[in-house]
């Protein structure tokens, strides 16, 4: 069992009259990317804006590297780096400037750590340029330069894709996942695009109106996303045997609620259905699912 980092135990937020999160639980276990996956106004910022100790939750419970209570949370919050409102940077400094004035105030005594994360987010080169004249993705990579600073063991970033053109998406994609691999950072990232983090997470929490539809690993995904064929038959377990011995199937899952599905070998339906029907499994639904991100993430949010 690996390390839960942040344990979020029945969290509910009330704002005046709206519910903005309704009995939200999940776990962050170490080196995970966890991606939280909603549409506007389903409660993403504010579950991070709760485990950033910006905002207080009206019930349950939040634990992160096992601490609790206000003292022990923002003890375990010096550990965290959270970036979810637009960035702090001046207009008028450079991507070193800025971060040397966040270095002072946030008293980090290492100067040469500015150097290190500029390298990271690769911003080393940008010399004098001022940071109105960054794009959006320099922009964003400046704050993620920012809360390396302190050498963060999680990092929590809320929406830093949104409005990034495609090349964009794909560094800061590449720059988390080096982070996470190299410097052993733990991240939570939110979107309300799944695909934009479908190359990333380890991890997806799927959030609409406050409530949690679904948690799940990449490989759960990819299985969810990926396109089977749906077989029935009058004899199942026959069925199951013809599919591997005879057809060769290899991945195959005999589901709960009945049939089979099968992964592989989609192109030879013809024979495969041959193959059962002469060995005594008639088949009586042969359906193609060809689903996809898309459809899984509005099917998740739209709890349906
Ligand atoms: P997301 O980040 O997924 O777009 P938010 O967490 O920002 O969602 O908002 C969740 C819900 O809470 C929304 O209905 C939003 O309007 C409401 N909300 C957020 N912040 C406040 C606030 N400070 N006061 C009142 N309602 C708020
Ligand atoms: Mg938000």
């Amino acid at each position: 069992m690996s390390e839960i980092i942040a344990d979020v135990k029945n969290i509910s937020k009330q704002y005046g009259k709206q519910l903005a999160l309704d009995d939200v639980s999940f776990r962050i276990r170490k080196g995970s990317i966890v991606g939280l996956i909603g549409p506007n106004g389903a409660g993403k910022s504010t579950i991070m804006k709760i485990m950033g100790g910006l905002v207080f939750p009206s019930a349950g419970e939040l634990q992160l590297f096992g601490e609790s209570g206000e003292k022990g949370l923002n003890h375990a919050r010096t550990r965290s780096s959270f970036i979810i409102e637009t960035p702090y940077a001046k207009n008028g400094l450079s991507a070193r400037e800025n971060l040397e004035k966040q270095r002072l105030q946030k008293g980090i005594p290492d100067k040469g750590r500015i150097d290190e994360v500029l390298r990271i987010v690769k911003l080393e080169d940008t010399g004098k340029k001022e940071f109105k004249n960054f794009s959006l993705g320099m922009k964003q990579r400046l704050g993620i330069a920012n809360a390396l600073l302190g050498k963060p063991e999680l990092m929590v970033l809320d929406e830093p894709i949104n409005g990034l053109d495609p090349q964009g998406i794909v560094e800061i994609r590449e720059l988390l996942k080096n982070l996470n691999k190299e410097e052993k950072v733990t991240i939570v990232i939110s979107s309300h695009i799944l695909s934009e983090l479908s190359l990333l997470c380890t991890d997806y929490v799927f959030i609409n109106h406050g409530k949690i539809m679904d948690v799940l690993s990449a490989e759960q995904l990819k299985a969810e996303c990926s396109e089977y064929y749906q077989i029935d038959t009058d004899n199942n377990e026959l069925a199951s045997a013809i599919l591997t011995n005879e057809c060769g199937i290899g991945k195959l899952e005999v589901m709960e609620s009945g049939g089979i599905r099968i992964y592989e070998g989609l192109e030879r339906i013809r024979d495969i259905s041959k193959a059962l029907y002469e060995g005594g499994a008639i088949p009586t639904v042969l359906a193609r699912n060809e689903a996809n991100l898309e459809d899984y993430y509005m099917k998740k949010v739209q709890g349906v």
